[in-house]
């Protein structure tokens, strides 16, 4: 007789061939990227449901789940109509009785006697005078059972047609199979070190690590919270020790592959630099140079971000670095999210270099061809030392004759894994990189786990406050009258409202517009104060649409004074410096989030005085309601507001996890976890430092996965 041959089940067996999935079932799986039976096996729960434990009948609250130990003391089978029948029973114990229900399953008949130890749970509710269970999860004990210890219950995420059942059943089936297979690639010395290094972290944890069999298996089906606590911190610290393994083997690549010319800093320059500016350094910008020098005097490419609140200075020590390199003889090039900021950076650099011999040039979207091409050729013969631009300059592929120094400002916009590489001469030059946006410490040591970090606190002195209001009912006329009070003393005002309605496509650089509709736009703010409340004053209008001639014109006449009042888009947002502009008025800024709020309110604190932000909502909610607003108006500090930010919105959405070039966490939570991340990062790096390539014999399968998850993302060399 024929007998058919089903194939063991393996890791790479296809979901569909799983006892009991079939065709139907596993194009469901496979919306939930389960695909073979290893993918069953690593799909993690989402969350666990931790069964109540029992109650007294009098604690018993209707809707909440509850246990209940008891014994049967009543039960009866009654059909209602032909096939339609309903069993009751009562479960009695020391504290009282209840009513179990159950319709349309007669069989509970032969299972449920009189004198049956049962231990019941479900959400009762009151009927009459007594809670009554309708449906609910009943386990029978035997006569000497004490009640059993309830089980923790994985929970996963589903999807349309898979229910929980279907899906814990699924996991149990292929643990079973193949829970013995999973492979290990943390040999025991090294989950006996993490442990340790972990413990001394004061993370709590016994033995060595979980070998990944236990692990696994305590994560699906954990046997109580310590064990899924063991299991959980296994398989958190593997993922991120994998990362972290990359990341340091990525910083080794840098310093040893990659050539930069050393551009050391001396006395003379560093004099002749300093006596440009026309103020004090802060300590913190004093600070953040010294790093910099450092870092530029080696022969590997720096990579460090410079991080600073709105206003604290960063162009100064990018101006150092960009002299410094001239000075050894070298170009510089630095690069602005916007035409805008980038011609307010030539004009800066233009001031404090006037009357020396470096020369500047400038590169974006809107200048002639010909004087395109001319500052192109000029970049490769090195008549140029400075080059100031745009995106314009990742596109074109510029040659530099002697490039040294590329800075990349307000990083935050350009998204982290863009890199851009610009090479001459087969060397590499150093990168300096600003943002305003903070990066909270458990992103910079994951999705900026080989960059520098240098930090501006500090503001320079001077600065005046900023008072934010958030705007209540009706408050729109006071409003309006005290920003006419504030410009008819002579200073000028900004008002930020939501985006234009896109009429054509723009293939502009501004791409800071998002998509969207528009609820107020710009046009019609501007149509409305110039007709109404600001008809006495001068009102500009700056939207991303515009010609970039257009832009320049326009900031031009606010910069100096041709108009009071600037009507604008975020197009603002960056490094605009207006120092007699004192007052904003931001409309609809539900819309805006926490970051791009701090920077723009950064515009009204430029100069001597106070400035004042006022913040209105389109929407139905006082802007109070709002918890991002809210923030908002309780502090002004961007590192504060940064780390509530990533809380509210998580980090992907702060720095486009996407776009950073970092495998997605399957397990960790880098700010839930940071400690254990602190350890792996900390353990990754000792261990590359003795074994650079991750040459020892035990570690080669650890070896393999970080080629595969990190190999081609970082640029590691071979994927094994
Ligand atoms: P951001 O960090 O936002 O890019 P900027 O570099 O544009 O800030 O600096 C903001 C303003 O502060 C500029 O007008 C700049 O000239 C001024 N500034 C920078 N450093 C100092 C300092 N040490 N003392 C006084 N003013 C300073
Ligand atoms: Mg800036």
């Amino acid at each position: 007789m024929d007998q058919e041959q089903t194939p063991p089940v393996t890791m790479t067996t296809p979901v569909r061939f799983l006892p009991g999935v079939g065709a139907f079932r596993a194009e469901k799986y496979a919306r939930l990227g389960l695909r073979t039976a290893q993918n069953v096996l690593f799909f993690f729960p989402r969350d666990y449901e931790r069964p109540a434990p029992p109650k007294a009948v009098d604690k018993l609250r209707e809707g909440e789940q509850a246990s209940l130990i008891g014994t049967i003391t009543d039960a009866e089978l009654a059909s209602r109509s032909p096939g339609k029948s309903v069993f009751g029973a009562i479960v009695e114990n020391e504290t009282g009785a209840v009513r179990i229900l159950f319709f349309n399953q007669p069989y509970r008949a032969d299972q449920i006697k009189f004198g049956q130890r049962v231990v019941i749970s479900g959400a009762p509710k009151l009927s009459g005078l007594r809670m009554e269970f309708v449906h609910p999860q009943l386990t029978m004990l035997d006569e000497q059972d004490n009640y059993p210890e309830p089980k923790i219950l994985a929970i996963y995420a589903l999807t349309e047609g898979v229910k929980q059942n279907d899906l814990r059943h699924l996991v149990g089936n292929v643990l079973e199979l193949l829970g013995s297979e999973i492979h290990e690639v943390m040999p025991e010395r090294l989950r006996r070190d993490s442990a340790d290094a972990l413990r001394a972290a004061g993370i709590e944890i016994e033995g060595p690590l979980y070998d990944i069999q236990t692990a696994v298996r305590q994560l699906h089906q954990p046997d109580n919270e310590a064990s899924l606590q063991a299991a959980r911190i296994r398989l958190v610290f593997q993922e991120l020790f994998v990362m972290q393994l990359a990341l340091a083997m990525r910083r080794r690549k840098l310093t040893s592959d990659l050539q930069s010319p050393p551009l050391s800093p001396t006395s003379v320059i560093d004099s002749r630099i300093l006596n440009r500016f026309p103020f004090e350094l802060t300590n913190d910008q004093r600070q953040a140079i010294k790093e910099v020098s450092q870092d530029m005097a080696c022969q590997f490419p720096m990579n460090r971000m410079l991080q600073g609140d709105v206003g604290s200075g960063k162009t100064v020590v990018a101006v150092y670095a960009m002299m410094l390199a001239v000075a050894n003889g070298h170009q510089s090039v630095m690069m602005a999210p916007t035409e805008v900021l980038a011609r307010q950076h030539y004009e800066t650099l233009r001031k404090i270099l006037a009357d020396s011999r470096v020369r500047i040039g400038l590169l974006c979207g809107s200048i002639s061809r010909a004087e395109r091409a001319a500052t192109i050729q000029a970049a490769a013969s090195g008549e140029i030392d400075l080059l100031v631009g745009t995106q314009a300059l990742l596109y074109g592929d510029i040659q530099f004759h002697k490039l040294g120094l590329c800075v990349i400002d307000e990083q935050h916009k350009f998204g982290v894994g863009q890199r851009v590489t610009l090479r001459s001469g087969g060397v590499d030059p150093h990168y300096l990189v600003m943002s305003a946006t903070p990066i909270p410490r458990s992103m910079a040591m994951t999705l900026f786990g080989d960059v520098e970090l240098s930090t501006l606190r500090e503001k320079p002195p001077g600065r005046a406050t900023v008072n934010t209001y958030l705007a209540h009912d009706g408050w729109k006329d006071r409003w309006w009258s005290f920003v006419r009070e504030r410009l008819n003393e002579g200073r000028q005002a900004f008002v930020v409202a939501p985006r234009v309605v896109p009429t054509t496509k723009s293939e502009e650089e501004d791409s800071d517009d998002e998509e969207g509709e528009d609820i107020s736009s710009v046009q019609t703010v501007f149509a409305d104060l110039s007709k109404g409340v600001l008809s006495e004053f001068r009102i500009g209008l700056l939207h991303g649409r515009m010609s970039a001639d257009e832009k320049m014109a326009t900031m031009q006449e606010f910069a100096s004074g041709e108009i009071d009042v600037l009507v604008s888009t975020t197009v603002i947002e960056v490094g605009i410096d207006v120092p007699n502009a004192t007052v904003m008025t931001i409309l609809g800024a539900e819309r805006f989030g926490l970051a791009q709020l701090h920077q723009l309110r950064g515009r009204v604190s430029r100069g001597s005085h106070v400035g004042h932000v006022c913040v209105f909502s389109d929407g139905d909610q006082p802007p109070s309601e709002n918890e991002r607003l809210s923030l908002f108006e309780k502090t002004n500090d961007g590192f504060e507001l940064a780390e509530a930010d990533f809380e509210l919105r998580g980090p992907g959405d702060l720095l486009g996890r996407k776009q950073s070039g970092m495998a997605p966490l399957r397990i960790a939570d880098p700010r839930r976890d940071i400690e254990i991340l602190r350890v792996a990062r900390e353990l990754a790096q000792t261990i590359i430092e003795e074994d650079p390539e991750l040459d020892a014999e035990d570690f080669q399968d650890l070896k393999s996965q970080v080629m595969r998850r990190y190999g081609r993302r970082l640029n590691l060399g071979d994927v094994a």
